[in-house]
């Protein structure tokens, strides 16, 4: 049961937009969120004080001003500040919803496409010259356009498992809008952050094929790693056994499925290249072309061949 519902006025974020799950990783009992404007019931707020929410069981209490209530209706926005005290504090354009399940606080920004896309590319590709932020932009913007939500109370997470996204980034007005597409299709371009200096096929893939790309940087200085297997394990045969190692042993343990396997008495060693799951652009390698002077579009028909700019 979902007793109370937070919604930011929508000032000047459309109503229509995606909604990101937010913080999830932190599964918050309490959060500090302030905002340009609240309405809390009935009552408005003056933006200055923030207001605490607390996880009781399937209801948001809700503390400002010395009081507390458990309003069904919270309105609260359009710039917002959370904060899970102690932790993080992020900041947030577009409208809030918060929820409580079983003691945690699902927090849940709509927010505009083109905000989205510009927090995105901020944060999976924080530094490099600028046209690599494009054809960035461009991929985390097809990513959200073609692939249908991956979760239940919201369309996508702010972490890995969708696409990173943390504070609000400058919007590009060249690329606003433009998607890959794939015979006229616009599909979920994947990206990764380095390769061994070819990127992987991806037949399967349902809307792009994915084709082994050449990618120079990473063939003249790939990212190396190495890492012993815990005593019963076997190395990975597959992406998903790479995820299952990486996520009981650390992501940058196991970073890639390019590796070679050295046995040493009854020590089990990995010697790989690479980090990410190789499929789509390599991001180091887009970062060096345009340190080369290439620009967004030869980019992206490099890591995805066969492939136009729509919009
Ligand atoms: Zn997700
Ligand atoms: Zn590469």
């Amino acid at each position: 049961m979902k007793a109370i519902l937070l919604v930011a006025l929508a000032a000047t974020a459309p109503a229509a937009g995606i909604r990101v799950g937010v913080l999830a990783l932190f599964q918050p009992k309490r959060l500090l969120v302030s905002a340009f404007e609240w309405q809390i019931g009935v009552e408005r707020l003056a933006p200055q004080q923030p207001v605490e929410l607390i996880a009781a069981g399937d209801e948001v209490l809700c503390r400002f001003g010395g009081r507390e209530s458990r309003t069904r209706r919270i309105l609260a926005g359009p710039r917002i500040t959370i904060s899970v005290p102690g932790k993080i504090e992020r900041q947030y354009l577009g409208e809030l919803e918060v929820t409580a399940t079983a003691g945690t606080l699902t927090p849940v920004i709509r927010m505009d496409l083109e905000t989205a896309v510009a927090s995105v590319a901020a944060a999976e590709m924080p530094s490099g010259p600028a046209e690599a932020h494009k054809a960035q932009a461009i991929a985390a913007r097809s990513y959200y356009a073609a692939t249908s939500r991956r979760h239940g109370g919201f369309d996508f997470c702010d972490t890995t498992h969708c696409q990173l996204l943390k504070d609000p980034g400058p919007e590009d007005a060249a690329t606003r809008g433009l998607v890959l597409a794939y015979q006229g299709r616009v599909f979920g371009a994947m990206y990764f952050r380095s390769c061994g200096g070819e990127t992987r096929a991806a037949a399967n893939a349902s809307a792009y094929p994915y084709f082994r790309v050449r990618c120079e940087e990473c063939l003249r200085s790939p990212h190396a790693w190495t890492f012993e297997l815990p005593a019963g394990e076997e190395p990975p045969d597959s992406e998903a056994a790479r995820l299952d190692l990486a996520r009981r042993f650390g992501w940058n343990r196991v970073a890639s499925n390019q590796f070679t396997i050295e046995r040493r008495g009854g020590a089990v060693i990995l010697h790989g290249k690479g980090h990410g799951h190789g499929i789509g652009m390599c991001q180091r390698g887009a970062i060096a072309m345009a340190e080369a002077g290439l620009d967004f579009r030869s980019i992206l028909e490099h890591y995805y061949p066969r492939t136009s700019l729509i919009r």
